[in-house]
C-alpha cells in the first residue's frame, strides 16, 4: 500500500492516529495483521495529517514513532 490521495490524508507521506498519537510513513506502510493498519486508522476517523508533511512535525505536535514503519518508538 502507498499513499492515499482525497480525505482524510490527501496523498500526505506521514500520518497521525489520533487515537494511539502515532506516526506512521506511508512510504514504508507494513500491512501485516496488527501492523499499521491505515485503513482501519482512516474508517475509525482518527487520521490525522502535517503541516509541514515531516516526522519532525509529528514529533512536535506530540506523536511517537510507529514501531512498524518508522521505529525507534519512545514509548
Ligand atoms: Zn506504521
Amino acid at each position: 500500500m502507498t499513499r492515499r490521495p482525497g480525505y482524510p490524508t490527501y496523498g500526505k507521506r506521514f500520518i497521525g492516529n489520533t487515537n494511539t498519537t502515532e506516526v506512521h510513513d506511508l512510504d514504508n506502510e507494513k500491512i501485516g495483521p496488527n501492523e499499521c493498519q491505515i485503513d482501519e486508522i482512516i474508517q475509525a476517523g482518527h487520521a490525522a495529517t502535517f503541516e509541514p508533511d515531516t516526522l519532525a512535525q509529528a514529533h512536535s505536535e506530540g506523536y511517537d514513532n510507529c514501531s512498524f514503519c518508522i521505529g525507534g518508538s519512545t514509548r
